[in-house]
């Protein structure tokens, strides 16, 4: 059996022992950066594996430096503890890690400088965050994605994602799986939580990084594997009349993993039904993931 333990205030301890103070200075302004990292069980190779920790590291404190979020630590500490809590859990199927800084000290008045952060991690078994064998169906949000020059989009920050929530609850509650951003310029951004492809005329599109989208680490896997592959993967800004007419769409990311688009906003895309280019990326990616493929073993940290 699994043990249910968080990393918190320096020490792997259980999850129910991990709380916060009401006065917690990040809980008031959102002022804390957070990562999502996965581990697939291979049943097997009989072994959890972590993917991309060194991305996720990375990008984590990368994150903290945005936004000067007062922690001092190295990539090679923050993925030792990540390590460590994995391994000390026990997990034997899929789960899901969430690692923050947060600023920490119970202060009022928004700021980064002078405010005390923390690192803490928690852990969930997670499957399927959004279906990956069915179409999802989905909307152009009425909210636009949060301007990089507004807060950071680069930086996986809590505050930023009032705007996830927003364009999330306005699709789900029309009846639909998930939104799409546009950016303040009117070209498409992201999904809520999750990096955005089009396939057109066979090649393979997404919005760069200037049309205000997370620097996603399964985008970038997933350009780096297709172009091996023989792909034409080209990154540029999207047209909102592209993804209406687009052969396939496709969302990427830690918590939705590959999953395809069937309709955006009541047009169907492509002939409704997963397209060959889409089912080639999602059946790799889980084969990745799953240390199946050993060229790409060095991206997976293995737990046992
Ligand atoms: N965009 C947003 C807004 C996200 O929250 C996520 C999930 N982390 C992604 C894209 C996908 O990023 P990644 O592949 O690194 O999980």
């Amino acid at each position: 059996m699994a043990k249910n333990l968080s990393y918190f205030q320096g020490k792997i301890i259980p999850s129910e022992k991990a709380m916060l103070n009401i006065q917690t200075h990040a809980l008031q302004y959102g002022t804390m950066v957070f990562g999502g990292i996965r581990a697939y069980y291979n049943s097997t190779k009989k072994n959890l594996y972590i993917f991309r920790l060194d991305e996720h590291a990375k990008r984590l404190l990368n994150s903290a430096k945005m936004l000067q979020l007062q922690i001092k630590m190295t990539e090679k500490e923050l993925k030792q503890i990540i390590f460590d809590l994995v391994l000390a859990s026990g997990y034997k199927e899929n789960i899901y890690l969430r690692p923050f800084i947060y600023t920490s000290a119970l202060q009022l008045s928004p700021r980064f400088h002078d405010v005390k952060a923390d690192l803490a991690i928690y852990i969930l078994p997670l499957n399927d965050y959004l279906d990956t064998k069915k179409g999802l169906r989905t909307m152009i949000s009425t909210w636009r994605r949060i301007d990089d020059n507004s807060i950071p989009t680069m930086s996986k920050a809590g505050g930023g994602y009032v705007n996830s929530a927003l364009a999330k609850s306005e699709a789900v509650q029309n009846g639909l799986d998930e939104a799409i951003f546009l950016d303040s310029k009117g070209y498409v951004s992201e999904g809520s939580a999750e990096n955005i492809f089009i396939v057109r005329d066979g090649k393979i599109i997404t919005p760069s990084l200037s049309s205000s989208i997370l620097e996603g680490i399964t985008r970038k896997s997933l350009i780096e594997f297709a172009k091996k592959d023989g792909f034409e993967v080209i990154e540029r800004e999207v047209t909102r009349g592209e993804l209406y007419t687009a052969e396939e769409v496709f969302f990427s990311g830690t918590g939705v993993q590959v999953a395809w688009v069937s309709e955006i906003d009541k047009r169907m895309i492509g002939n409704g039904k997963i397209g060959e280019v889409t089912k080639k990326i999602q059946d790799k990616f889980f084969k990745i993931v799953h240390n199946e493929f050993d060229e790409y073993s060095h991206w997976l940290t293995k737990i046992y």
